[in-house]
């Protein structure tokens, strides 16, 4: 069998690295500085990388492989597709049983009210195809000015042009000159960095009529959706308090702008529901669907589209939008094979039921370490946000370098934990066992210390 051809060491693999490769959200001086982390394999919930180094994934790669590593299952649906019909397309009044089937099933498992299906090869594409459809759908209705999307500052929908007009960093719209005209943010219902003084509930009620007050000084007629994550990933794990969906959704509904619950995250379980959307009680007009649809092991994505935007669309002629790759046979077969292991194996409800509540009991422990200002999170995702003076819940000065050095002591002491500004980002397979995840707290904990002492020091 062939694997990554071994002769070559870490040092070579870091050169050709340094040489040729540019990578995504990096800042190259710095990686090129220390080399590349290489990572050559895994297994249920551990990587190991080129020098034989044991890592502990907290993050389930990106968000993403959500049954773990190594399930073999997964790579005999992917061979045997390949092998029946490795690839044909969607368009032009053909199909593939994969792309059907995998249609049928997420429309079952999805809310109620979607049962249409777009697929797309990434969360990005996804995202602009539902800008796309909503664009059109608004045509098609004969009120061709509501074309403005609101979403949330933090918020993180993309990459592409509109996915990232979506999303609200502001480092990527410096970059771009984003976001592109139509498309507004609002503020996040982020209790804990803007909450003050309010009551948790209180503040979401604030944070949720900022919709309505966007909405009401663009005009409704202008303003055509609205997006958001129920919990918000990259930017900090922002867990909104009960009281903001229901309010976002009486504000939908009464002014006409459509929901769209960007589930790339929350889908597939990890909030130990199917999808963010049944925590928050929310009915959306659109999901979607990506990173653990297929766990991770080949990229698809998904648009879930509501019945009035569906019924607009099938009945207003050609929508003159589609990606080579999409309803790709290979990845919608190994997407039936992923939601078949998450369903037959009872993972979801086990988040929900039993390792969920104990990943979160135990992470609660940090909120004495000094530096932890906050412990948050539901199911298999979680933040520890990490502070200069947890009693006057006090952040660093510049923000993000405490998050970075935290990140680094991770990566160094076998587990691996994002930091969003000095938030550390937790969202493990969903296998995890409650004895890895001992082991993934307690690793959590050393690195905090180390993290104090440097802060200390400095
Ligand atoms: C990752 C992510 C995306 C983008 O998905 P890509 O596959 O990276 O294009 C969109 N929305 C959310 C909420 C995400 O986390």
């Amino acid at each position: 069998m062939l694997t990554s051809p071994v002769r070559n060491s870490t040092a070579e693999w870091q050169a050709l690295d340094r040489a040729h490769h540019l990578h995504p959200f990096t800042d190259s001086t710095a990686l090129n500085r220390e080399g590349v982390r290489i990572i050559t394999k895994a297994e249920g919930v551990h990587l190991w990388d080129s020098e034989g180094r044991r890592l502990i994934d907290g993050m389930a790669g990106l968000w993403c492989v959500n049954v773990g590593y190594g399930r073999k299952e997964l790579a005999e649906a992917a061979y045997r597709q390949m092998v029946e019909l490795p690839y044909y397309n969607t368009f032009f009044k053909t199909a593939t049983p994969p792309s059907i089937e995998l249609s049928r099933l997420l429309v079952e498992l999805t809310p109620e009210g979607l049962n249409h299906v777009f697929y797309a090869g990434s969360g990005s594409e996804a995202n602009d195809t539902i800008v796309r459809m909503v664009r059109h759908f608004w045509n098609l209705m004969g009120r061709p000015s509501k074309k403005t999307i609101i979403s949330r500052t933090l918020g993180y929908h993309g990459s592409t042009m509109a996915s990232a007009s979506l999303g609200g960093m502001p480092a990527m719209h410096a970059q771009a000159d984003l976001p592109l005209p139509g498309f507004v943010h609002i503020m996040p219902p982020y209790w804990y960095g803007l909450g003050g003084d309010m009551e948790p509930e209180d503040f979401g009620l604030l944070a949720a009529r900022k919709l309505e007050e966007k909405i009401l000084e663009l005009g409704p007629e202008q303003v055509a959706a609205f997006i958001a994550e129920p919990v918000m990933g990259a930017g900090g794990v922002i867990i909104p308090p009960q009281s903001y969906f229901p309010e976002i959704q009486r504000i939908c509904r009464q002014y006409d702008v459509l929901l769209i619950a960007d589930e790339v995250i929350c889908g597939f379980g990890r909030t130990g529901r199917w999808f963010g959307s049944e925590h928050f009680d929310i009915r959306p007009d659109f999901m979607t669907l990506a990173k653990g649809i297929t766990s991770g092991y080949l990229p698809l994505s998904a648009v879930m589209v509501g019945d009035r935007v569906a019924e607009a669309l099938m009945s207003g002629g050609e929508f003159a939008h589609g990606f080579t790759y999409s309803g790709h046979p290979v990845a919608c077969a190994v997407a039936l094979e992923n939601i078949r292991i998450l369903k037959e194996e009872g993972i979801i409800a086990r988040v929900a039921a039993e390792t969920g509540p104990y990943l979160q009991n135990r992470l609660r422990e940090l909120e004495d370490h000094p530096l932890v200002g906050e412990v948050r999170g539901v199911g298999f995702i979680a933040a520890i946000e990490l502070v200069k003076d947890k009693k006057r819940r006090e952040f660093f000065d510049p923000i993000g370098e405490v998050g970075l050095i935290c990140r680094d002591h991770c990566f160094a002491n076998g587990v691996v934990m994002r930091a969003t500004r000095d938030t550390m980002l937790l969202s493990p397979p969903l296998i995890m066992s409650r004895g890895e995840i001992d082991e993934l707290v307690e690793a959590a904990k050393k690195c905090l210390d180390l993290t104090a002492r440097d802060v200390a020091r400095r």
